[in-house]
Protein backbone atom coordinates (compact mmCIF):
# COMPACT_ATOMS: atom_id res chain seq x y z
CA UNK A 1 0.00 0.00 0.00
CA UNK A 2 1.19 3.30 -1.41
CA UNK A 3 0.46 6.18 1.48
CA UNK A 4 0.84 9.83 0.34
CA UNK A 5 0.39 12.96 2.35
CA UNK A 6 -1.93 14.66 -0.52
CA UNK A 7 -3.57 12.60 -3.02
CA UNK A 8 -5.25 14.62 -6.24
CA UNK A 9 -7.45 12.43 -8.71
CA UNK A 10 -7.40 13.70 -12.06
CA UNK A 11 -5.10 16.17 -14.25
CA UNK A 12 -7.19 18.23 -16.08
CA UNK A 13 -7.36 22.07 -15.16
CA UNK A 14 -8.99 21.58 -11.54
CA UNK A 15 -6.54 18.74 -10.61
CA UNK A 16 -3.52 20.45 -12.11
CA UNK A 17 -4.28 23.59 -10.57
CA UNK A 18 -4.96 21.72 -7.28
CA UNK A 19 -1.63 19.61 -7.32
CA UNK A 20 0.62 22.96 -7.71
CA UNK A 21 -1.03 24.94 -5.26
CA UNK A 22 -0.87 22.43 -2.55
CA UNK A 23 2.93 21.45 -3.44
CA UNK A 24 3.74 25.00 -3.89
CA UNK A 25 2.70 25.43 0.18
CA UNK A 26 5.20 22.09 0.81
CA UNK A 27 2.81 19.46 0.77
CA UNK A 28 3.78 16.45 -1.01
CA UNK A 29 1.41 15.64 -3.82
CA UNK A 30 0.57 12.48 -5.54
CA UNK A 31 -1.15 13.53 -8.53
CA UNK A 32 -3.12 10.29 -10.72
CA UNK A 33 -4.49 10.22 -14.00
CA UNK A 34 -6.32 7.37 -15.77
CA UNK A 35 -5.22 9.56 -19.30
CA UNK A 36 -1.31 8.77 -21.25
CA UNK A 37 -0.88 12.24 -20.55
CA UNK A 38 -1.60 15.60 -18.40
CA UNK A 39 -4.29 18.00 -19.19
CA UNK A 40 -7.61 16.04 -18.79
CA UNK A 41 -10.18 16.57 -21.53
CA UNK A 42 -9.60 20.35 -22.20
CA UNK A 43 -5.88 19.83 -22.60
CA UNK A 44 -6.15 16.34 -24.24
CA UNK A 45 -3.26 16.40 -26.44
CA UNK A 46 -0.87 13.89 -29.03
CA UNK A 47 2.70 13.20 -27.70
CA UNK A 48 5.47 15.71 -27.97
CA UNK A 49 6.67 15.52 -31.83
CA UNK A 50 3.43 16.77 -32.62
CA UNK A 51 3.00 19.73 -30.53
CA UNK A 52 2.64 22.08 -33.31
CA UNK A 53 -0.77 20.36 -34.06
CA UNK A 54 -1.99 20.40 -30.71
CA UNK A 55 -0.90 24.03 -30.64
CA UNK A 56 -3.25 24.98 -33.46
CA UNK A 57 -6.33 22.32 -32.23
CA UNK A 58 -7.05 24.05 -29.04
CA UNK A 59 -7.92 28.20 -28.28
CA UNK A 60 -4.98 28.56 -25.19
CA UNK A 61 -2.93 25.03 -25.01
CA UNK A 62 0.29 27.63 -23.71
CA UNK A 63 -1.76 27.91 -20.54
CA UNK A 64 -1.91 23.82 -20.12
CA UNK A 65 1.80 23.43 -21.92
CA UNK A 66 2.70 25.48 -18.89
CA UNK A 67 0.54 24.22 -16.35
CA UNK A 68 1.63 20.99 -17.27
CA UNK A 69 5.29 21.79 -16.92
CA UNK A 70 4.80 23.41 -13.81
CA UNK A 71 3.07 19.83 -12.41
CA UNK A 72 6.05 17.66 -14.20
CA UNK A 73 9.24 19.64 -12.95
CA UNK A 74 8.03 19.61 -9.37
CA UNK A 75 9.69 18.35 -6.79
CA UNK A 76 7.08 17.88 -4.36
CA UNK A 77 4.59 16.38 -7.28
CA UNK A 78 4.76 12.66 -8.02
CA UNK A 79 2.88 12.01 -11.31
CA UNK A 80 0.85 8.69 -12.28
CA UNK A 81 -0.34 8.89 -15.36
CA UNK A 82 -2.48 5.40 -17.00
CA UNK A 83 -3.78 4.71 -13.57
CA UNK A 84 -7.85 3.70 -13.35
CA UNK A 85 -8.97 4.15 -9.88
CA UNK A 86 -11.45 1.40 -9.98
CA UNK A 87 -12.55 1.05 -6.48
CA UNK A 88 -12.28 3.50 -3.28
CA UNK A 89 -13.99 3.43 0.36
CA UNK A 90 -13.29 6.00 2.90
CA UNK A 91 -13.17 5.97 6.75
CA UNK A 92 -13.20 8.40 10.03
CA UNK A 93 -9.47 7.85 9.12
CA UNK A 94 -8.18 7.97 5.46
CA UNK A 95 -9.27 7.21 2.42
CA UNK A 96 -8.13 3.80 -0.08
CA UNK A 97 -8.17 3.89 -3.12
CA UNK A 98 -7.74 0.85 -5.86
CA UNK A 99 -5.98 1.15 -8.76
CA UNK A 100 -5.06 -0.23 -12.09
CA UNK A 101 -1.73 0.70 -13.83
CA UNK A 102 0.11 -0.76 -16.69
CA UNK A 103 1.85 -3.98 -15.66
CA UNK A 104 5.30 -4.47 -16.48
CA UNK A 105 6.08 -7.15 -18.46
CA UNK A 106 2.69 -9.02 -18.29
CA UNK A 107 -0.55 -8.02 -19.78
CA UNK A 108 -2.42 -8.08 -16.85
CA UNK A 109 -2.65 -4.47 -15.34
CA UNK A 110 -0.94 -4.26 -11.88
CA UNK A 111 -3.19 -3.12 -9.24
CA UNK A 112 -2.00 -0.23 -7.01
CA UNK A 113 -3.87 0.73 -3.69
CA UNK A 114 -3.03 4.09 -2.45
CA UNK A 115 -4.09 5.38 0.80
CA UNK A 116 -3.92 9.15 2.21
CA UNK A 117 -5.52 11.22 4.75
CA UNK A 118 -5.81 14.36 2.35
CA UNK A 119 -8.09 13.40 -0.95
CA UNK A 120 -8.51 15.96 -4.00
CA UNK A 121 -11.25 15.05 -6.42
CA UNK A 122 -10.93 16.37 -10.05
CA UNK A 123 -12.70 13.58 -12.16
CA UNK A 124 -14.21 16.17 -14.50
CA UNK A 125 -17.40 15.13 -16.95
CA UNK A 126 -18.23 13.19 -19.79
CA UNK A 127 -20.39 13.83 -22.85
CA UNK A 128 -23.93 13.98 -22.50
CA UNK A 129 -25.82 11.92 -25.49
CA UNK A 130 -29.68 11.82 -25.59
CA UNK A 131 -31.28 8.71 -26.82
CA UNK A 132 -32.83 9.35 -30.66
CA UNK A 133 -33.98 6.57 -33.14
CA UNK A 134 -30.55 5.32 -34.65
CA UNK A 135 -28.27 6.41 -32.17
CA UNK A 136 -26.42 3.45 -31.28
CA UNK A 137 -25.51 3.35 -34.94
CA UNK A 138 -22.26 3.07 -35.83
CA UNK A 139 -20.69 7.18 -37.38
CA UNK A 140 -22.87 8.39 -34.73
CA UNK A 141 -20.59 9.44 -31.59
CA UNK A 142 -20.57 12.61 -29.02
CA UNK A 143 -18.55 16.07 -29.94
CA UNK A 144 -16.45 14.59 -26.88
CA UNK A 145 -15.98 11.69 -28.65
CA UNK A 146 -15.10 13.33 -32.08
CA UNK A 147 -12.68 16.00 -29.95
CA UNK A 148 -10.73 13.09 -28.10
CA UNK A 149 -10.19 11.43 -31.48
CA UNK A 150 -8.93 14.21 -33.50
CA UNK A 151 -6.91 16.04 -30.21
CA UNK A 152 -5.91 13.07 -28.85
CA UNK A 153 -4.71 11.10 -31.55
CA UNK A 154 -4.87 13.12 -34.55
CA UNK A 155 -7.77 11.35 -36.11
CA UNK A 156 -10.64 12.77 -37.63
CA UNK A 157 -13.62 10.78 -36.92
CA UNK A 158 -15.13 11.17 -40.87
CA UNK A 159 -14.98 12.92 -44.24
CA UNK A 160 -18.70 14.72 -44.07
CA UNK A 161 -19.90 15.10 -40.93
CA UNK A 162 -22.92 16.61 -38.90
CA UNK A 163 -22.43 18.40 -36.10
CA UNK A 164 -25.51 18.90 -33.63
CA UNK A 165 -27.04 19.25 -29.87
CA UNK A 166 -26.43 22.07 -27.83
CA UNK A 167 -24.15 24.63 -25.89
CA UNK A 168 -20.80 26.36 -26.72
CA UNK A 169 -18.85 23.34 -27.11
CA UNK A 170 -20.58 22.55 -30.77
CA UNK A 171 -18.17 25.80 -31.62
CA UNK A 172 -14.32 24.57 -30.82
CA UNK A 173 -15.38 20.40 -32.29
CA UNK A 174 -16.46 22.14 -34.96
CA UNK A 175 -13.76 24.54 -36.33
CA UNK A 176 -11.09 21.95 -35.09
CA UNK A 177 -12.37 19.40 -37.40
CA UNK A 178 -12.98 21.84 -40.35
CA UNK A 179 -9.44 23.39 -39.95
CA UNK A 180 -8.38 19.31 -40.50
CA UNK A 181 -10.15 19.33 -44.19
CA UNK A 182 -13.48 17.39 -42.77
CA UNK A 183 -16.78 18.65 -44.70
CA UNK A 184 -19.24 19.79 -42.19
CA UNK A 185 -22.34 19.46 -44.35
CA UNK A 186 -24.60 20.88 -41.27
CA UNK A 187 -23.92 22.25 -37.44
CA UNK A 188 -27.19 23.02 -35.81
CA UNK A 189 -27.81 24.48 -32.13
CA UNK A 190 -31.06 23.43 -30.66
CA UNK A 191 -31.52 26.64 -29.11
CA UNK A 192 -32.25 30.54 -30.24
CA UNK A 193 -28.86 32.52 -29.63
CA UNK A 194 -31.46 35.35 -28.91
CA UNK A 195 -31.64 33.35 -25.17
CA UNK A 196 -28.56 35.22 -24.38
CA UNK A 197 -30.55 38.68 -24.80
CA UNK A 198 -31.54 38.16 -21.49
CA UNK A 199 -27.67 37.76 -20.14
CA UNK A 200 -26.11 39.78 -22.02
CA UNK A 201 -24.43 41.58 -19.40
CA UNK A 202 -22.58 38.62 -18.11
CA UNK A 203 -21.67 37.82 -21.69
CA UNK A 204 -20.00 41.59 -21.05
CA UNK A 205 -18.14 40.59 -18.47
CA UNK A 206 -16.75 37.76 -19.62
CA UNK A 207 -15.02 39.08 -22.96
CA UNK A 208 -12.73 36.34 -23.12
CA UNK A 209 -14.92 33.75 -23.66
CA UNK A 210 -16.92 36.28 -26.55
CA UNK A 211 -13.25 36.57 -27.71
CA UNK A 212 -12.95 33.09 -27.77
CA UNK A 213 -16.61 32.40 -29.33
CA UNK A 214 -15.36 34.83 -32.32
CA UNK A 215 -12.82 33.63 -32.95
CA UNK A 216 -14.14 29.44 -33.50
CA UNK A 217 -16.79 31.80 -35.63
CA UNK A 218 -14.00 33.06 -38.08
CA UNK A 219 -12.32 30.18 -38.63
CA UNK A 220 -16.11 28.40 -39.47
CA UNK A 221 -16.58 31.22 -41.74
CA UNK A 222 -13.43 31.07 -43.49
CA UNK A 223 -14.22 27.48 -44.19
CA UNK A 224 -17.86 28.43 -45.24
CA UNK A 225 -19.58 26.45 -42.55
CA UNK A 226 -23.15 28.23 -41.14
CA UNK A 227 -24.47 27.39 -37.49
CA UNK A 228 -28.45 27.05 -37.99
CA UNK A 229 -30.12 27.65 -34.78
CA UNK A 230 -33.21 25.90 -33.77
CA UNK A 231 -32.71 22.36 -35.07
CA UNK A 232 -31.85 19.04 -33.69
CA UNK A 233 -30.68 15.50 -35.15
CA UNK A 234 -33.73 13.29 -34.35
CA UNK A 235 -32.89 10.52 -36.53
CA UNK A 236 -30.13 8.35 -37.92
CA UNK A 237 -30.19 5.89 -41.18
CA UNK A 238 -27.53 2.93 -41.90
CA UNK A 239 -26.34 1.81 -45.18
CA UNK A 240 -26.95 -2.49 -45.67
CA UNK A 241 -23.21 -2.27 -44.00
CA UNK A 242 -25.12 -0.96 -40.90
CA UNK A 243 -23.18 1.81 -40.71
CA UNK A 244 -24.61 5.72 -40.69
CA UNK A 245 -25.18 7.39 -43.83
CA UNK A 246 -27.70 9.87 -43.11
CA UNK A 247 -29.45 11.82 -40.34
CA UNK A 248 -32.74 13.47 -40.27
CA UNK A 249 -32.25 17.04 -38.79
CA UNK A 250 -35.57 19.00 -38.03
CA UNK A 251 -36.50 22.19 -36.67
CA UNK A 252 -37.55 22.10 -32.78
CA UNK A 253 -39.80 24.19 -30.28
CA UNK A 254 -38.03 25.79 -27.75
CA UNK A 255 -39.16 22.80 -25.32
CA UNK A 256 -37.39 20.28 -27.97
CA UNK A 257 -40.74 19.25 -29.07
CA UNK A 258 -40.60 18.59 -33.59
CA UNK A 259 -42.10 20.93 -35.87
CA UNK A 260 -43.79 18.55 -37.73
CA UNK A 261 -42.92 18.67 -41.47
CA UNK A 262 -39.94 20.49 -41.18
CA UNK A 263 -37.89 17.39 -41.17
CA UNK A 264 -34.98 16.62 -43.93
CA UNK A 265 -32.55 14.47 -44.84
CA UNK A 266 -28.53 15.13 -44.74
CA UNK A 267 -26.34 12.10 -45.68
CA UNK A 268 -22.81 12.05 -43.85
CA UNK A 269 -20.44 9.69 -42.94
CA UNK A 270 -20.47 10.64 -38.90
CA UNK A 271 -22.25 12.38 -36.95
CA UNK A 272 -21.04 14.21 -33.55
CA UNK A 273 -24.22 15.20 -31.24
CA UNK A 274 -23.94 16.04 -27.65
CA UNK A 275 -25.96 17.84 -25.20
CA UNK A 276 -23.49 19.48 -22.58
CA UNK A 277 -21.95 17.72 -19.90
CA UNK A 278 -22.54 14.60 -16.96
CA UNK A 279 -20.17 15.93 -14.09
CA UNK A 280 -18.55 12.11 -13.21
CA UNK A 281 -19.33 11.51 -9.67
CA UNK A 282 -18.31 7.87 -9.65
CA UNK A 283 -15.64 8.15 -7.44
CA UNK A 284 -17.18 10.92 -5.15
CA UNK A 285 -20.21 8.06 -4.68
CA UNK A 286 -18.54 5.29 -3.99
CA UNK A 287 -16.84 7.51 -0.79
CA UNK A 288 -20.06 8.54 0.50
CA UNK A 289 -19.57 12.20 -0.34
CA UNK A 290 -22.97 14.51 -0.08
CA UNK A 291 -24.23 14.90 -3.23
CA UNK A 292 -26.92 17.51 -4.73
CA UNK A 293 -28.66 17.96 -8.00
CA UNK A 294 -27.47 21.24 -9.51
CA UNK A 295 -30.03 23.64 -11.88
CA UNK A 296 -29.13 21.69 -15.03
CA UNK A 297 -30.58 18.37 -14.01
CA UNK A 298 -27.06 16.90 -13.18
CA UNK A 299 -25.78 15.36 -9.60
CA UNK A 300 -22.55 16.72 -8.29
CA UNK A 301 -20.58 16.62 -5.47
CA UNK A 302 -21.71 19.34 -2.57
CA UNK A 303 -18.88 21.51 -1.43
CA UNK A 304 -18.44 23.95 0.82
CA UNK A 305 -16.78 27.64 0.32
CA UNK A 306 -13.16 25.80 0.81
CA UNK A 307 -14.01 23.13 -2.03
CA UNK A 308 -14.11 20.61 1.30
CA UNK A 309 -16.53 17.96 0.44
CA UNK A 310 -16.05 16.26 3.88
CA UNK A 311 -13.44 16.60 6.81
CA UNK A 312 -12.91 15.89 10.25
CA UNK A 313 -9.69 16.10 12.68
CA UNK A 314 -8.24 12.90 10.71
CA UNK A 315 -8.62 13.14 6.70
CA UNK A 316 -10.46 15.59 4.25
CA UNK A 317 -11.64 15.21 1.02
CA UNK A 318 -11.87 18.27 -1.31
CA UNK A 319 -13.70 18.39 -4.90
CA UNK A 320 -13.23 20.60 -7.61
CA UNK A 321 -13.81 21.21 -10.95
CA UNK A 322 -16.41 20.07 -13.25
CA UNK A 323 -17.62 16.95 -10.59
CA UNK A 324 -18.78 20.10 -8.32
CA UNK A 325 -20.97 21.41 -11.66
CA UNK A 326 -20.26 21.79 -15.16
CA UNK A 327 -18.84 25.43 -16.18
CA UNK A 328 -15.90 25.21 -17.77
CA UNK A 329 -11.93 25.03 -17.84
CA UNK A 330 -11.83 28.78 -16.36
CA UNK A 331 -14.07 27.69 -13.49
CA UNK A 332 -12.33 24.32 -12.96
CA UNK A 333 -9.05 26.15 -12.47
CA UNK A 334 -10.20 28.62 -9.72
CA UNK A 335 -12.10 25.98 -7.56
CA UNK A 336 -8.61 23.82 -8.06
CA UNK A 337 -6.18 26.61 -6.65
CA UNK A 338 -8.75 26.92 -3.40
CA UNK A 339 -9.11 23.23 -2.96
CA UNK A 340 -5.21 22.75 -2.79
CA UNK A 341 -4.58 25.81 -1.09
CA UNK A 342 -7.27 24.41 1.52
CA UNK A 343 -5.60 21.37 2.23
CA UNK A 344 -2.46 22.79 2.30
CA UNK A 345 -4.23 25.11 5.47
CA UNK A 346 -6.11 21.64 6.79
CA UNK A 347 -2.13 20.10 6.83
CA UNK A 348 -1.01 22.74 8.87
CA UNK A 349 1.49 23.99 5.87
CA UNK A 350 0.25 27.64 5.63
CA UNK A 351 -1.40 30.10 8.00
CA UNK A 352 -5.28 31.02 7.99
CA UNK A 353 -4.27 34.22 7.60
CA UNK A 354 -1.86 33.00 4.51
CA UNK A 355 -4.97 31.06 3.19
CA UNK A 356 -7.54 34.55 3.17
CA UNK A 357 -5.00 36.60 1.42
CA UNK A 358 -3.90 34.28 -1.23
CA UNK A 359 -7.59 32.52 -1.48
CA UNK A 360 -9.48 37.11 -1.36
CA UNK A 361 -8.67 37.39 -5.44
CA UNK A 362 -9.37 33.33 -6.34
CA UNK A 363 -12.95 33.57 -4.75
CA UNK A 364 -14.00 36.30 -6.36
CA UNK A 365 -12.64 34.98 -9.66
CA UNK A 366 -14.56 32.19 -9.27
CA UNK A 367 -17.88 33.89 -8.35
CA UNK A 368 -17.58 35.65 -11.47
CA UNK A 369 -17.10 31.97 -13.48
CA UNK A 370 -19.92 30.53 -11.61
CA UNK A 371 -21.90 33.18 -12.48
CA UNK A 372 -21.20 32.64 -16.28
CA UNK A 373 -21.45 28.94 -15.98
CA UNK A 374 -24.43 29.50 -14.47
CA UNK A 375 -25.95 31.82 -17.48
CA UNK A 376 -24.50 29.26 -19.84
CA UNK A 377 -26.76 26.42 -17.87
CA UNK A 378 -29.81 29.05 -18.34
CA UNK A 379 -29.46 29.55 -22.17
CA UNK A 380 -28.52 25.49 -22.72
CA UNK A 381 -31.13 23.89 -20.74
CA UNK A 382 -32.36 20.22 -22.29
CA UNK A 383 -36.20 20.61 -21.79
CA UNK A 384 -37.53 17.07 -21.75
CA UNK A 385 -39.21 17.54 -25.20
CA UNK A 386 -36.36 14.89 -26.77
CA UNK A 387 -38.50 12.36 -25.16
CA UNK A 388 -41.47 12.73 -27.96
CA UNK A 389 -38.41 11.86 -30.30
CA UNK A 390 -37.95 8.50 -29.19
CA UNK A 391 -40.15 5.49 -30.21
CA UNK A 392 -40.90 1.93 -28.34
CA UNK A 393 -38.10 0.13 -30.45
CA UNK A 394 -35.48 2.88 -29.09
CA UNK A 395 -32.78 2.02 -26.92
CA UNK A 396 -32.15 4.13 -23.89
CA UNK A 397 -29.84 1.74 -22.39
CA UNK A 398 -27.10 0.96 -25.59
CA UNK A 399 -24.69 -2.01 -23.09
CA UNK A 400 -28.37 -3.70 -22.23
CA UNK A 401 -29.89 -3.06 -25.58
CA UNK A 402 -33.24 -1.95 -23.53
CA UNK A 403 -35.35 0.04 -24.99
CA UNK A 404 -38.28 3.13 -24.12
CA UNK A 405 -40.69 0.42 -24.26
CA UNK A 406 -39.24 -1.82 -21.92
CA UNK A 407 -39.10 0.80 -19.44
CA UNK A 408 -42.58 1.68 -20.31
CA UNK A 409 -43.52 -1.44 -19.86
CA UNK A 410 -41.60 -1.78 -16.33
CA UNK A 411 -43.48 1.47 -15.33
CA UNK A 412 -47.23 1.03 -16.48
CA UNK A 413 -47.66 -3.10 -15.96
CA UNK A 414 -45.28 -4.08 -13.53
CA UNK A 415 -45.09 -1.31 -10.93
CA UNK A 416 -42.44 0.23 -11.00
CA UNK A 417 -41.67 3.87 -9.48
CA UNK A 418 -37.80 4.94 -9.55
CA UNK A 419 -34.77 4.28 -11.58
CA UNK A 420 -33.97 1.11 -9.05
CA UNK A 421 -37.58 -0.50 -9.68
CA UNK A 422 -36.89 -0.35 -13.78
CA UNK A 423 -33.41 -1.17 -13.27
CA UNK A 424 -34.30 -4.68 -11.58
CA UNK A 425 -37.31 -5.41 -14.04
CA UNK A 426 -35.30 -4.23 -17.42
CA UNK A 427 -31.18 -4.20 -16.62
CA UNK A 428 -30.89 -1.02 -17.47
CA UNK A 429 -27.95 0.70 -16.63
CA UNK A 430 -26.53 -2.48 -15.84
CA UNK A 431 -23.98 -2.65 -18.35
CA UNK A 432 -20.12 -2.00 -19.08
CA UNK A 433 -20.98 1.89 -18.58
CA UNK A 434 -23.18 0.93 -15.29
CA UNK A 435 -25.66 3.65 -16.27
CA UNK A 436 -23.00 6.42 -16.86
CA UNK A 437 -24.76 6.94 -19.87
CA UNK A 438 -28.40 6.23 -19.81
CA UNK A 439 -28.75 6.79 -15.73
CA UNK A 440 -29.67 10.45 -16.74
CA UNK A 441 -31.58 10.20 -19.67
CA UNK A 442 -33.85 7.30 -17.74
CA UNK A 443 -34.15 10.03 -14.48
CA UNK A 444 -35.74 12.21 -17.18
CA UNK A 445 -37.62 9.89 -18.81
CA UNK A 446 -39.48 8.99 -15.59
CA UNK A 447 -39.77 12.54 -14.50
CA UNK A 448 -37.47 11.41 -10.92
CA UNK A 449 -37.07 13.23 -8.02
CA UNK A 450 -33.30 14.33 -6.85
CA UNK A 451 -33.63 11.38 -4.18
CA UNK A 452 -34.13 9.07 -7.14
CA UNK A 453 -31.39 10.80 -9.20
CA UNK A 454 -28.63 11.12 -6.19
CA UNK A 455 -29.48 6.96 -5.67
CA UNK A 456 -29.23 5.79 -9.48
CA UNK A 457 -25.96 8.08 -9.87
CA UNK A 458 -24.05 5.91 -6.92
CA UNK A 459 -22.13 3.05 -8.27
CA UNK A 460 -19.53 1.08 -6.34
CA UNK A 461 -17.43 -0.01 -9.06
CA UNK A 462 -15.65 2.97 -10.76
CA UNK A 463 -14.61 1.00 -13.83
CA UNK A 464 -15.07 -2.55 -15.19
CA UNK A 465 -12.13 -4.81 -14.24
CA UNK A 466 -11.64 -8.48 -15.05
CA UNK A 467 -11.37 -11.21 -12.04
CA UNK A 468 -7.87 -11.60 -13.33
CA UNK A 469 -6.70 -7.84 -12.45
CA UNK A 470 -9.11 -8.28 -9.08
CA UNK A 471 -7.42 -11.57 -7.78
CA UNK A 472 -4.36 -9.56 -8.10
CA UNK A 473 -5.41 -7.02 -5.20
CA UNK A 474 -3.13 -7.30 -2.52
CA UNK A 475 -5.95 -6.48 -0.03
CA UNK A 476 -7.78 -9.88 -0.86
C1 LIG B 1 -14.63 14.62 -24.08
C2 LIG B 1 -14.55 16.08 -23.71
C3 LIG B 1 -13.88 16.98 -24.53
C4 LIG B 1 -13.81 18.34 -24.19
N1 LIG B 1 -13.18 19.22 -25.03
C5 LIG B 1 -13.24 20.56 -24.77
C6 LIG B 1 -12.71 21.51 -25.69
O1 LIG B 1 -12.18 21.15 -26.73
N2 LIG B 1 -12.81 22.83 -25.38
C7 LIG B 1 -13.41 23.26 -24.23
O2 LIG B 1 -13.53 24.48 -23.99
N3 LIG B 1 -13.92 22.39 -23.34
C8 LIG B 1 -13.87 21.06 -23.59
N4 LIG B 1 -14.43 20.17 -22.72
C9 LIG B 1 -14.93 20.69 -21.44
C10 LIG B 1 -13.68 20.82 -20.52
O3 LIG B 1 -12.99 19.62 -20.65
C11 LIG B 1 -13.97 21.04 -19.09
O4 LIG B 1 -14.59 22.28 -18.94
C12 LIG B 1 -12.70 21.00 -18.21
O5 LIG B 1 -11.73 20.14 -18.74
C13 LIG B 1 -13.06 20.50 -16.84
O6 LIG B 1 -11.88 20.34 -16.09
P1 LIG B 1 -11.79 19.28 -14.92
O7 LIG B 1 -10.41 19.40 -14.38
O8 LIG B 1 -12.93 19.45 -14.00
O9 LIG B 1 -11.98 17.85 -15.58
P2 LIG B 1 -11.32 17.07 -16.80
O10 LIG B 1 -10.57 17.95 -17.70
O11 LIG B 1 -12.42 16.26 -17.36
O12 LIG B 1 -10.27 16.11 -16.07
C14 LIG B 1 -10.67 15.02 -15.27
C15 LIG B 1 -9.59 13.97 -15.35
O13 LIG B 1 -9.85 12.96 -14.38
C16 LIG B 1 -9.55 11.70 -14.92
N5 LIG B 1 -10.31 10.68 -14.19
C17 LIG B 1 -11.65 10.61 -14.00
N6 LIG B 1 -11.97 9.52 -13.26
C18 LIG B 1 -10.80 8.90 -12.97
C19 LIG B 1 -10.49 7.71 -12.26
N7 LIG B 1 -11.44 6.95 -11.67
N8 LIG B 1 -9.18 7.32 -12.18
C20 LIG B 1 -8.19 8.08 -12.74
N9 LIG B 1 -8.44 9.23 -13.44
C21 LIG B 1 -9.73 9.64 -13.55
C22 LIG B 1 -10.02 11.86 -16.38
O14 LIG B 1 -9.44 10.92 -17.24
C23 LIG B 1 -9.55 13.27 -16.70
O15 LIG B 1 -8.25 13.29 -17.22
C24 LIG B 1 -14.45 18.80 -23.02
C25 LIG B 1 -15.11 17.89 -22.18
C26 LIG B 1 -15.16 16.54 -22.52
C27 LIG B 1 -15.90 15.59 -21.59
Amino acid sequence: MTHSEVIVVGAGPAGLSAAINAANCGCEVLLIDNGNRLGGQYWRHMAKERDLLNYSLHYDFGRGVSLRDSVLNHKKITVKTQTQIWSAAANDEGVVLHALAPGNSSEIPREIVFETQHLILATGAYDRALPFPGWDIPGVMTPGAAQSLLKGHGVVAGKKMVIAGSGPFLLPVASSLAEQGVEIVGLFEAHSPRRWLRRVFVLLSNLGKLTEGIHYGRILKRRAVRMKFGFAVIQAHAGDDGILTAVIVARIRPDFTVVVGSERKIECDAAAIGWGFTPDTSLAGALGLPQKVDVDGAVVVSVDERQVAQSNSEMSVHAAGEITGVGGAVLSLHEGAIAGLSCALLLGKITDSQYQNTTKELYASRLHAEKFARALKDVYVIPDGWRTWVTPSTLICRCEEVSCGQVDTAVRELGARNSRDVKLFSRVGMGMCQGRVCGRNMADYLGSDDGDRIRNARRPIIAPITLGELAQDPLL
